[in-house]
């Protein structure tokens, strides 16, 4: 059934179509309004039938009850169809608004490829409203709308992946199976689904899979392989082997092609050659147990898929990577303090049941009125709920915590005198994204020069195929972290896994710490961190001795107090 959230979005999605086609200001309104009052409804979903909520109209009403009854809109449907599938997708442009798209497409512009060409020959700043400073934002809206296109971000991929997987463990012609190349590595963004088949039975298998719906439409199938399309575009690619030339595939398709490829090259040094699908020697196929048996080959230990990337260099020497079970405590935490859904209470007992030692706390500051930000009386408040909770519960503790907000200039969005009150400060950027490089690194290096600050939060602000990170110097800001002993955040939510892996090598090696923190508004949230963080901290190469959630509670602490 739906939530509040997703009946959220296609109350807004109806009211950007109406406005598209020129509907009337008051009914594209009492879309939007809607969609905003379902959004932050308290109640129940199903009470969204019955209730009289202020922003809800007898139109909308119904429409929700239809979306909960069905899942589905009619008006929706019909929308989508009557407006060009190119106008629908110029809203996804950053920085053009419905209206202004409606103007585009009143002016005859109904792809995104046109609204480019016009861009590019100037006509865009002519019209009103628009100017040259807009039509520059569009073609590097546009920009970043191609780069986008056609990926996905890693969680959205294994939601699609999981349940094909489960079709297909389930059928006792499949002998084994794994996912390949980017999935398999973990990635954070991922381009298609590859999944790596071994059977016996590679014409009766393909045959099924062929038909059954929930891989999609076919788009090309041979006799090893299965290309699909998914409802929603994505693409399914599935591979099918003889089980003993499983270990093989499974191998070559792993890795990132150009670490591939130097180990073929490794491997024909040796007299040996490389196929897809199986090892030759002299002609003739090798047997392989598993990849190990592979590495071994190659002279090296068995690599974990998600380092088998060009970023390492040095296959030889690996750190002992970092493992679920090395964590001790959960940090980054929101509660009904201020946007999360669950209570101080419930996120503890969560963590608790997850088997960590202890759980930081760390609601928004004031300044966050969109994410219901704490005023110091409610900081008060929370900080004597903590104390209360602490004398009862017994297999945790909770550190008390604040995600404070880095102000323009730099300053935090509290005092001194209230930090102090503190066990530990993240500080984070969220808002004034467009800053020039110099002076947003200046702004957070002013923040984590604070003697209360311990974490600096989401380093970058990026939202993985959504928002590209703001304008920082990095190197500057691992400088810093390392002079004024603050940690840098591995934010583990999957939108985020921000500060990108590629970076984290270069702040361990100069002594910083790193936070693996979930950001989990939700007691299913703090999961995050081990399904999305710790797979992204091994890829970047952290041992637990990097990472700070990984200390006793004794020694958390201490390097708190510093
Ligand atoms: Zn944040
Ligand atoms: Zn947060």
């Amino acid at each position: 059934m739906m939530d509040k959230k997703q009946i959220a979005h296609v109350l807004k999605e109806v009211g950007i179509l109406l406005e598209l086609k020129g509907e009337n200001k008051f009914k594209t309104q009492a879309y939007a309004n809607a969609a905003r009052a379902v959004e932050t409804f308290t109640g129940n979903v199903e009470a969204l039938r019955t209730e009289k909520i202020r922003g809800v109209g007898k139109a909308t009403q119904e429409n929700i009850i239809e979306l909960l009854d069905s899942g589905t809109l009619g008006l929706l449907d019909e929308l989508r169809a009557e407006v060009p599938a190119g106008v629908q997708q110029m809203i996804r442009i950053k920085g053009l608004g419905a209206k202004k798209v409606r103007q585009l497409y009143e002016a005859g512009i109904e792809t995104v490829d046109q609204l480019e060409r016009a861009c590019h020959a100037g006509r865009i700043a002519q019209m009103s409203g628009f100017g040259r400073k807009t039509q520059t934002n569009i073609l590097e809206g546009i920009a970043l709308l191609k780069q986008y296109a056609g990926k996905m971000r890693y969680d959205q991929a294994l939601s699609l992946a999981e349940p094909l997987m489960t079709i297909l463990q389930n059928d006792s012609r499949v002998d084994a199976l794994s996912f390949m190349g980017s999935l398999r590595r973990r990635c954070e963004v991922v381009r298609d689904i590859d999944i790596l088949i071994g059977t016996d039975d590679p014409a009766g298998l393909t045959q099924s899979i062929c038909e059954h719906p929930a891989f999609g439409e076919v788009i090309d199938r041979s006799s090893q392989r299965i290309q699909t399309r998914l409802a929603g575009g994505q693409e399914v690619d599935l591979s099918l082997v003889a089980p003993e030339r499983f270990p093989v595939a499974l191998f070559y398709t792993t890795g990132h092609k150009t670490v591939v490829k130097q180990w073929q090259t490794q491997l024909e040094q040796a007299g040996l050659t490389l196929e897809w699908d199986q090892i030759l020697q002299q002609g003739k196929p090798l047997l392989f147990a598993n990849e190990a048996a592979i590495f071994n080959l190659l002279d090296l230990p068995y690599l974990p898929p998600e380092i088998r990337e060009p970023e390492w260099t040095d296959f030889r020497h690996l750190p002992n990577l970092i493992n679920a079970g090395d964590l001790r405590g959960v940090l980054h935490v929101h509660t009904t303090y201020s946007d999360g859904v669950h209570s101080v209470e419930e996120m503890a007992q969560a963590a608790a049941g997850l088997g960590y030692h202890y759980v930081g706390i760390t609601d928004h500051s004031q300044s966050s009125t969109v994410a219901n930000g704490m005023k110091p009386e409610r900081v008060y408040a929370q900080l004597r709920e903590i104390d209360r909770l602490n004398a009862c519960l017994e297999t945790i503790e909770i550190l008390k915590g604040i995600e404070c907000d880095i102000l323009a200039d730099g300053s935090l969005d509290y005092s001194d005198d209230l930090l102090a009150e503190f066990d530990f400060v993240i500080a984070s950027v969220h808002t004034k994204f467009n800053m020039k490089e110099g002076e947003m690194t200046e702004r957070i290096i002013r923040a984590m020069s604070n003697p209360y600050v311990r974490v600096l939060g989401h380093p970058t602000g990026r939202l993985l195929l959504q928002r590209e990170s703001y304008p920082v110097n990095l190197e500057a800001v691992i400088d810093a972290a390392a002079e004024y002993h603050v940690a840098l955040e591995l934010n583990a939510n999957p939108r985020r896994l921000d500060l990108d892996w590629r970076w984290l090598r270069k702040a361990t090696e100069r002594g910083v710490k790193i936070l693996i923190g979930p950001d989990a508004h939700r007691m299913g949230g703090l999961t995050d961190t081990t399904q999305y963080g710790i797979p992204i901290a091994r890829k970047g190469g952290l041992r637990k001795d990097d990472v700070l959630n990984c200390f006793t509670l004794e020694h958390i602490r201490a390097f708190f107090k510093r």
